[in-house]
């Protein structure tokens, strides 16, 4: 889609640090990095948010959780846990309208995000 940063990223039009690609799903680290690994997966289809999905994308996009969260536990042996956060529209803090899932590894209690 036009004008939309994720589908640019998902083009190579814009770089991105790749986490895991296959045919239905991109992921990679956020630009900015709540914590360290902080990283968005998403459909390579434009899908706007949880609203505007097909049962089946949904299935492929949340399948492909637990590979990830794994993938990042072995780059990041010291983290101790993970958030999964999913902002839909812009009341709920959407900022980029492409769905995207972000998971937030969690290092202990000293880190800043809560
Ligand atoms: P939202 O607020 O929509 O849930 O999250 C959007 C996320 O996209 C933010 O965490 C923001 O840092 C990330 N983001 C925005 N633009 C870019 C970009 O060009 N590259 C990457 N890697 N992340 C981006
Ligand atoms: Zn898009």
């Amino acid at each position: 889609m036009e004008d939309c940063i994720f589908c640019k990223i998902i083009a190579g039009d814009i770089p991105s640090y790749k986490v895991y690609e296959d045919e239905e799903v991109y992921a990679f680290l956020d630009i900015t990095q709540v914590t360290k690994g902080h990283t968005l997966i998403i459909p390579k289809k434009h899908v706007t948010d949880i609203f505007d999905y097909e049962d089946t994308l949904a299935a492929a996009v949340f399948a492909r959780v637990p590979k990830i969260a794994k993938a990042l536990e072995k780059a990041f042996p010291e983290m101790e846990g993970l958030n999964l956060v999913n902002n839909n529209k812009e009341i709920a803090y959407q900022s980029v309208f492409h769905s995207h899932i972000h998971l937030i590894p969690r290092y202990g209690k000293d880190d800043d995000f809560s």
